[in-house]
């Protein structure tokens, strides 16, 4: 491979939105890519026409980009019928593309008898042996071909960077079908002429497609293409321990970006999931990026954990910059909030629009929540708080006086100030609250 630019790709299919395991593909792609200075393609695999949609097309280019991953190519596969009908043509002239006829029903039946015979389930080619005359036949009595491409009967083996050194034997595997009754390719056929004609040198996907790759190779080789690098990466788990269902729920992009995850904690957490590396929430997507290394997935299927992420999602917070926040902190309607205030409070809030609390804390109208047994302490609290400026030790101070009044301490001291103060017993240091929250207010509150 070397010499040659990195190329790779991702290809889905625009026929639903795209949930974490894809996103976990595409980013893996992207950060080979951007890893060794090579090329992304983002190609939509589409010739289904049925269930191919042009929302989903712009979802998944939208899902993409709010991730933070760009590409330096795009295709559609249902522009490029002509390319995979002169792959056929081709494989037709080596003798390598076979016309079936044989119908679903008959299918089914030649599989279970094998299957009843405990044989595995192989494509028997009769269709190989047929005549002219019996093609001929089928075509009178109605019947279009399939066409299924004729495997050379040697061992398949490839050196994966996920895997290790694969090697299938021959028999093993069914001649795959390659085109339709209507002459539209499958996507064996049609991923393999993209990935051919478009240079691509690292195909990476989860393991899922294993069989598939074993079929690719060959028909690489057929169409005279360079066999790329492969890499198939375990597929994530759920809770359960079972494969993640393509099922879109909780799991879809969409939906983990609208809880309020950060695409870079996403992007940290898919990056290092099933490596030896815990992500600690200051990593940009260069830093990923440079950081990559194909070779740290380990060979299980790693746990997807909403509850991890949703942690490292706080650590990523605490990193993220006023700069980097300023505009969605405007557009939740806090076109007001300052660095003061951010950095106030980003060391404690899980998600950015928890912000949005906060400001009504220093700047509006909150429920303060108070015992009733505290309700004397609140009072004495109130008429001792401090005149004059406040800044970061103004807390200090008056909780300090406060201590030597009252005899209490700890939590008996802090937390009916911290719940009167901001209506919860958990949050942001009231070191830096205090003086954004104002003498006004702070009095009030605690009058209650
Ligand atoms: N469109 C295929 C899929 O979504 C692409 C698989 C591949 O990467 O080759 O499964």
């Amino acid at each position: 491979m070397t010499g040659k630019t990195v190329r790779v790709r991702f290809a889905p299919s625009p026929t639903g939105s795209l949930h974490v395991g894809n996103a976990r593909t595409a980013l893996i792609n992207w950060l080979y890519a951007r890893h060794h200075g090579g090329e992304m393609l983002l190609r939509m695999d589409d010739t289904d026409s049925e269930r191919s949609t042009k929302e989903y097309e712009l979802g998944i280019i939208e899902d993409l980009g709010w991730f933070g991953l760009d590409w330096d190519d795009f295709a559609r596969q249902s522009a490029r019928q002509d390319r995979y009908d002169a792959a056929m043509e081709r494989l037709k002239e080596k003798g390598r593309l076979y016309p079936c006829y044989e119908t679903q029903e008959e299918l089914d039946l030649k599989r279970k008898i094998l299957l009843g015979q405990g044989k595995p389930p192989v494509y028997d080619r009769a269709a190989l042996a047929l005549s002219a005359e019996e093609q001929a036949a089928f075509v009178q009595q109605g019947r279009t071909p399939h066409w299924r491409f004729r495997l050379l009967d040697e061992p398949v083996e490839w050196d994966d960077l996920g895997r290790g050194h694969v090697r299938f034997e021959p028999g093993h595997l069914s001649d795959p079908v390659l085109v339709r009754e209507d002459g539209r390719p499958l996507y064996t056929l049609s991923s393999v002429v993209d990935d051919g004609e478009m240079f691509i040198t690292h195909v990476m996907r989860g393991e899922d497609h294993v069989v598939n790759t074993a079929v690719q190779v060959q028909l690489f080789q057929a169409l005279g293409y360079d066999v790329p690098t492969f890499a198939h990466l375990p597929l994530m788990v759920g809770a359960d321990g079972k494969a993640l269902s393509k099922r879109i729920g909780s799991l879809g992009l969409a939906e983990i970006r609208a809880d309020g995850t950060e695409a870079v904690a996403l992007a940290a957490y898919l990056a290092h999931l099933g490596t030896a590396i815990a992500p600690d929430g200051s990593e940009t997507m260069a830093d990923l990026a440079r950081n990559f290394d194909i070779k740290g997935f380990g060979r299980a299927g790693p746990r997807y954990d909403p509850a991890e992420l949703e942690t490292l999602n706080a650590k990523v917070i605490h990193h993220l910059s006023f700069d980097v926040v300023k505009d969605r902190l405007a557009e939740a309607g806090l076109g007001d909030a300052d660095e003061v205030f951010w950095s106030a409070i980003h060391g404690n809030i899980a998600k950015v629009s928890d912000a949005a609390y906060w400001w009504q804390v220093c700047n509006g109208e909150i429920d303060p929540a108070v015992d009733a047994e505290d309700r004397d302490f609140l009072t004495q609290a109130a008429a001792a708080l401090p005149e004059g400026a406040w800044d970061e030790t103004t807390w200090k101070t008056w909780t300090g006086a406060l201590k030597e009044a009252t005899g209490r301490k700890g939590k008996q001291l802090f937390l009916p100030l911290r719940r009167a103060l901001t209506g919860r017993d958990n949050g942001p240091e009231l070191r830096d609250l205090l003086p954004l929250i104002g003498r006004d207010r702070a009095a009030e509150r605690l009058r209650g």
